[in-house]
């Protein structure tokens, strides 16, 4: 049954396929109608999800940009404003979901070279009672961070974050999409940061090769309302418990591997790193995600390289903007693959013209 890939993909760890296992599991699932609860496959990831994070209650999701966007509307009403780093996920790249289907306001704030809000600007953005203004209501948290090279953020900003956040009343939401790339990295346990935060949703389809969906943790209270906004959403799944299977396994098994990515991560940008006309500090990658520049020397355009590597050598990389390109580290990139990568890029950057 194992698939046989041709080409290697470094564009994202979403392209990532589920294990032979995962199959496996997903032919001989316990099924039933889970709108109805009672999908046996399905309740076991939610509870599992929610213990490994220390929630009362779970909900399985069709993906992250679906458990984000449940979330703000669990906690948060239409006028009310969710405060988030102006390079999050939540604010660039879900469709501004919160405000068109939620009718909540993004107040988006800077963030450091690490992905992290300052917490004097949080503060200040925290809107007292008045008719003219919006409710402050909710927090956006982010971790690992996908727009700043995938860094992994400490428990101690969720609690300081957390202080302010119940010192004014506000709910905070943790988009974890990567979060286990996160507390691996870090080496702390994931309770450590969920513990801060009200709700949590992690994405099983990125580097735990889950082939769809995410799950989403928080209180009982706010996963009842969760359970009525994916209704809404059109969210509800029925015989769900076939892709539930396989987040069972990404969960147990794959959360525990994250490091060889990491490990992989590093050893393609200290490779990257010798090669003249790229620019990367292969200590900024923190996690899966390795972003490196093309420098303005480089007799080769960003989209070029990309179209040579796929060409000439069946090797897939993704631009991101300007002259700064993504690699990206997962379960089906081992370390040949990775040194097959570097020498690519070499060659193709020695010798531009050829073809
Ligand atoms: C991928 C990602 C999401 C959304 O996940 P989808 O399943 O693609 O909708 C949300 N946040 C971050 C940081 C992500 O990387």
């Amino acid at each position: 049954m194992a698939t046989i890939h041709p080409s290697v993909d470094f564009r994202s760890d979403t392209v990532t396929w589920p294990t032979d296992e995962m199959r496996a599991a997903m032919a001989s699932a316990d099924l039933g109608d889970d709108v109805y609860g009672e999908d046996p496959t399905v309740a076991a990831l939610e509870t599992l999800a929610a213990e490994m994070l220390s929630k009362e209650a779970g909900l399985f999701v069709s993906s992250g940009t679906q458990g984000n966007l449940i979330a703000a509307l669990s906690h948060a009403q239409r006028g009310d404003e969710a405060i988030l780093g102006e390079d999050a996920h939540t604010f660039c790249w879900e469709a501004g979901g919160i405000a068109v289907l939620g009718g909540i306001t993004p107040r988006p704030l800077p963030t450091d070279p690490r992905g992290r809000l300052n917490l004097d600007q949080v503060r200040q953005a925290i809107r007292g009672d008045d008719p003219h203004w919006p409710c402050s209501r909710l927090i956006l948290l982010e971790n690992s961070s996908g727009g700043n090279h995938g860094a992994a953020i400490e428990p101690e900003y969720f609690e300081a974050i957390h202080t302010i956040a119940q010192a004014h009343g506000l709910r905070t939401h943790l988009d974890g999409a990567r979060f286990f790339n996160a507390t691996t990295a870090q080496g702390v346990a994931p309770t450590a940061i969920t513990q801060a935060v009200d709700s949590v949703s992690i994405c099983l389809s990125k580097g735990l090769c889950a082939p769809v969906g995410s799950v989403l943790v928080g209180s009982e209270a706010f996963i009842h309302q969760a359970r009525r906004h994916r209704k809404l959403l059109g969210g509800g799944m029925r015989q769900a418990g076939v892709l539930a299977a396989a987040g069972l396994i990404a969960l147990k098994t794959m959360t525990q591997r994250l490091q060889e990515d990491h490990d992989t991560a590093q050893q393609l940008a200290q490779g990257l790193a010798t090669i003249r006309g790229i620019h990367i500090d292969p200590q900024a990658v923190e996690t899966n995600l390795v972003f490196f520049d093309l420098t303005e020397a480089t007799p080769v355009t960003p989209s070029a390289l990309i179209q040579r590597l796929k060409i000439d050598h069946g090797l897939h990389i993704g631009g991101y903007y300007d002259r700064t390109l993504r690699a990206v580290t997962h379960y089906w990139i081992q370390p040949p693959q990775v040194e097959r990568l570097v020498e690519a890029i070499r060659t193709v950057l020695t010798h531009p013209s050829s073809g």
